[in-house]
């Protein structure tokens, strides 16, 4: 069984999407360390009984915080339900984010459909 880390953060626009996407698979997340952007935290601890640790919030660091835990190797895969629609102040932060899963290749999903075949495919 892996302790490695599995990151959970969702744009407000995106939230509802993020809780039934958690709701769906919560038997495979687990097995896993979870953490969370702050207010994505919050919703998700509302309505699962999962132990998910709460970062900073995305516009206040949380999206730069999980980036660096990526960057140190603890991160099987990031779960970022972006809202392509909203606009995001911490804009630099979302793209420091993606750039370094892509940096090293670890499984970032920013949609449910593509979440969906990451936890089904057992990618982590
Ligand atoms: P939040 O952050 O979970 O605190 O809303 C998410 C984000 O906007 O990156």
């Amino acid at each position: 069984m892996s302790t490695k880390t599995v990151a959970l953060i969702a744009h407000d626009g995106k939230k509802d999407d993020m809780i039934a996407f958690v709701q769906a698979n919560t038997n495979v997340l687990r097995r896993y360390n979870l953490v969370a952007t702050s207010t994505t935290g919050s919703r998700l601890h509302e309505v699962c009984d999962l132990q998910i640790e709460r970062l900073l919030s995305g516009p206040l660091g949380g999206d730069a915080q999980i980036a660096a835990q990526v960057a140190e190797g603890l991160v099987a895969a990031v779960f970022f339900f972006i809202d392509p629609l909203g606009k995001h102040p911490h804009d630099p932060d979302i793209q420091t984010l993606m750039r370094i899963c892509n940096a090293h290749n670890v499984p970032l999903a920013t949609n449910p459909a593509t979440a969906a075949f990451v936890i089904s495919e057992k990618a982590l």
